[in-house]
C-alpha cells in the first residue's frame, strides 16, 4: 500500500494510472480537489479496489494520521501543491498555506506513523517528495544545466514556496532521521494537463480560433519531459533511490517556448488541418511578459541516469505528437475542465467519499 497525495492533478493522476496499469499494490489517494484536482482524469480505476479516493488536505494532521494508521502504507509520495506560477504571483497566500504549511504538517504527521513502526516496517519505509527544477532560480544562455549541487534561488512565490517544502524535507531528514528522498523535475507535459499551462493553452485555444498568448519574446528555455517519462522515474528513485538524497529529472530536452507553441501549430496543421488551409500559427499573439519571469531552466538529469539507471523513453517529437494526439481525442475531457463540470461529475460520481 502507497499512499499518494494530489493524485488527483496533472502528475499524480498520471501516477496513478500508470503504477495501477503495472502493479497490485494498492494505492490511497489524498487530494483536496481545489480548481486542479479532477478525478474524471481517474475514472477508469473509479471501481478498481485498489484505488481509494479520500478528498482531504496535506495540512490536516488528524486526517493524514487517521489514513497512516488505518493504511498502512510503507511509502508516501507528495505531489499536492499549488503549482502554478501565475496564480502565485496574483495570490501567493494559498501556496504558503499549501506548499509550506501542508507539507510541513505531512512531515510531522508520517514522522509520528514512522516513528511507530516495527524496526523492519520502519526501515522500509519511503517519503517521496516531488519538485520542481524552479526552485534552482534561472540561467543564463550558456550556463552549465542545473545538477543537484546547484543553490537554491527561487524567484517566484511558487518556486520559494517549493524550495521551503524542499528544505523542510531535507531538515527532517537530518534532524529526525526520516527515510526521505526528493526529485526536482523539469516542465511536464502530456495527458490530463489543465488548460491554463502552456502545451495544453495553445492546442486548447488554437482549436477555439482563439489567440495564441505567447509571452514576452517568447526566448523563455525550458526543459520538457513527458508526464509518463517523470513517473518511471518517481517509480525507480522510490525503488533505489538513496535515503536522503535529491535526484534531479529531466529530459535533456531544452526549448524557447515560442518553438514549443510553433511545434504544436505545426502537429495541428497535419493532424487537424483548418478549413482554409490557413496555419495555426497565425493565431500567434505576443503578450507583456511575467513579472520576474525566468528566463532559462536546465536540468542535468546524469545522475538518475548513472545511480540509478533511468532513462526517458520519449524524444520530445515523440511525446509532444502523443500529447497533440491525445487532446484531439478527448474533446469531452478538456470541454468539462473549461466548464467546471468536472467538479458536477465527481459530486455524482464520488458521492460519499
Ligand atoms: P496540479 O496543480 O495539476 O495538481 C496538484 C494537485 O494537488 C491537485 O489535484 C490539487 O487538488 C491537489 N492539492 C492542492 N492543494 C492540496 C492540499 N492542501 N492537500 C491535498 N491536495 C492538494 O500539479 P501537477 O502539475 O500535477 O504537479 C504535481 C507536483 O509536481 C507539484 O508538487 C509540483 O510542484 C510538482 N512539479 C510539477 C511540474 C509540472 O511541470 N507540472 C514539474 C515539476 C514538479
Amino acid at each position: 500500500m502507497i499512499l499518494v497525495t494530489g493524485a488527483a492533478g496533472f502528475i499524480g493522476a498520471n501516477f496513478v494510472l500508470d503504477w495501477l496499469a503495472q502493479s497490485q499494490e494498492p494505492v490511497v489517494n489524498l487530494d483536496k480537489l481545489t480548481y486542479a484536482g479532477n478525478l474524471e482524469t481517474l475514472a477508469s480505476v473509479q471501481d478498481d479496489e485498489r484505488h481509494t479516493f479520500v478528498q482531504g488536505d496535506i495540512g490536516d494532521s488528524a486526517l493524514v494520521a487517521r489514513l497512516l494508521a488505518e493504511h498502512q502504507p510503507r511509502a508516501v509520495i507528495n505531489f499536492a501543491a499549488e503549482s502554478h506560477v501565475d496564480r502565485s504571483i496574483h495570490s501567493p497566500e494559498d501556496f504558503i498555506q499549501t506548499n509550506v504549511v501542508g507539507t510541513f504538517r505531512l512531515l510531522e504527521a508520517v514522522r509520528a506513523y514512522w516513528s511507530s513502526l516495527p524496526a523492519e516496517g520502519k526501515a522500509a519505509f519511503r517519503l517521496l517528495h516531488v519538485s520542481t527544477d524552479e526552485v534552482y532560480g534561472s540561467l543564463a544562455a550558456g550556463d552549465a544545466a542545473f545538477t543537484e549541487q546547484h543553490r537554491y534561488e527561487p524567484n517566484s512565490p511558487y518556486s520559494a514556496s517549493k524550495a521551503a517544502s524542499d528544505h523542510l524535507v531535507r531538515a527532517y531528514h537530518h534532524t529526525y532521521g526520516l527515510p526521505v528522498l526528493t526529485t526536482n523535475c523539469s516542465n511536464n507535459y502530456g495527458p490530463y494537463h489543465f488548460p491554463e499551462k502552456l502545451i495544453p493553452l495553445m492546442i486548447v485555444n488554437a482549436l477555439a480560433g482563439k489567440p495564441l498568448p505567447v509571452y514576452g519574446d517568447g526566448m523563455q528555455v525550458r526543459d520538457w519531459l513527458y508526464v509518463k517519462d517523470h513517473c518511471s522515474a518517481i517509480r525507480r528513485v522510490l525503488d533505489a533511490g538513496k535515503l536522503g538524497e535529491v535526484y534531479n529529472i529531466g529530459g535533456w530536452n531544452e526549448k524557447p517556448n515560442i518553438e514549443i507553441v510553433q511545434t504544436v501549430c505545426a502537429l495541428l496543421d497535419e493532424l487537424r488541418p483548418k478549413a482554409d488551409s490557413s496555419s495555426y500559427r497565425t493565431q500567434i499573439s505576443y503578450v507583456k511578459d511575467r513579472p520576474g519571469h525566468d528566463r532559462r531552466y536546465a536540468i542535468d538529469a546524469s545522475k538518475i541516469e548513472r545511480e540509478l539507471g533511468w532513462k526517458p523513453a520519449e524524444t520530445f517529437d515523440t511525446g509532444i505528437r502523443k500529447t497533440v494526439q491525445w487532446y484531439l481525442a478527448h474533446p469531452e475531457w478538456v470541454a468539462n475542465v473549461q466548464s467546471g463540470a468536472y467538479r458536477d461529475w465527481v459530486q455524482t460520481q464520488y458521492a460519499g467519499t
